[in-house]
C-alpha cells in the first residue's frame, strides 16, 4: 500500500473510512482515507489527471450547469459550503501547522 501522506497538515496516520466502488463503468475499488490530523478525507491511490475522463464523462454532468436533480443539487452546494468552512477552520488552527 501507498504511503499516506496529508497534503492538507503533512500527517502520516490515516484511518479507513471505506471503499467505494466506481458503479459507472469500471466497478473498480476506491479506498477513502481519512487524515488522523486534519479529517482530510483522500482518495488513495488517487486518480491521474488522465483517468478522470474515464471516470466523469460530459453525461456525467447532465446539461447546462445543472448536474443533479434540485434535491441532490441543494445538498451537493451545502455540502460543499459546510465542508469549506470546516476546512478554512482546520487551516487556521495553529496546531494544524505546527504537527
Ligand atoms: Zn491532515
Amino acid at each position: 500500500m501507498e504511503q499516506f501522506s496529508c497534503s492538507l497538515c503533512g500527517g502520516e496516520e490515516s484511518s479507513t473510512c471505506f471503499t467505494a466502488y466506481d458503479f459507472d463503468s469500471s466497478v473498480e475499488p476506491f479506498q477513502l482515507l481519512q487524515c488522523n490530523g486534519c479529517s482530510l478525507t483522500i482518495t488513495q491511490p488517487a486518480p491521474s489527471p488522465e483517468s478522470l475522463d474515464e471516470y466523469y464523462p460530459e453525461s456525467y454532468y447532465g446539461s447546462g450547469r445543472r448536474k443533479f436533480s434540485a434535491v441532490i443539487e441543494f445538498l451537493t452546494v451545502l455540502s460543499c459550503k459546510l465542508r469549506a468552512k470546516k476546512v478554512v477552520k482546520q487551516i487556521s488552527r495553529k496546531e494544524v501547522w505546527s504537527a
